[in-house]
């Protein structure tokens, strides 16, 4: 992808480490195919904004989960310390099914290092992820328990929609 001239300040995006990019193409390779397809391609409208792309580099935190990963982040927040980040028992989210996987979670290195969930910077990826296939699920858009983090597309499996 060729840089544009722009009126900003000159300021390196962040960028990922060959180890990072080797773990990112390993969760990608865990989604569903239309799933990854709208992710590559929300990613790469966000990395040829002159704007996004210094505001942070979108990352896939997780895609595939075991179920005894799942049942470990049921208990938190519960018979564990630690806020309740989700509502599914192990087998019951989609991040357990595959791979091939419908769901992914996405989060941004910022440029010291650091991992943001800012709730700005998910809503901003959210409308590039639903711009580039209708059919992609938001959990920012769930209305009991938002899950801004959270991206999935329905699978024919029983009880498909999603929380976490
Ligand atoms: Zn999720």
């Amino acid at each position: 992808m060729s840089r544009t001239t722009s009126t900003l300040p000159p300021k390196q995006p962040p960028t990922l480490t060959p180890k990072q990019v080797a773990t990112q193409v390993l969760r990608l390779a865990q989604a569903v195919p239309h799933l990854a397809a709208a992710y590559t391609q929300a990613l790469a409208r966000w990395l040829g904004d002159p704007v996004l792309r210094l505001a942070g580099r979108p990352i896939i935190t997780e895609c595939y989960r075991s179920p005894e990963r799942q049942n470990e982040l049921y208990a938190q927040g519960r018979t564990k310390p630690g806020p309740v980040v989700t509502y599914k028992r192990g087998g019951e989210s989609n991040h357990n099914q595959g791979p091939p996987t419908p769901a992914l979670d996405v989060a941004f290195l910022l440029a010291d290092g650091s991992v943001s969930w800012s709730g700005l910077l998910l809503s901003k990826f959210a409308r590039l992820m639903k711009y580039a296939d209708a059919r992609v699920r938001w959990g920012g858009d769930w209305v009991r328990f938002k899950d801004r983090p959270h991206f999935e597309v329905p699978t024919t499996k029983k009880g498909g929609v999603g929380r976490g």
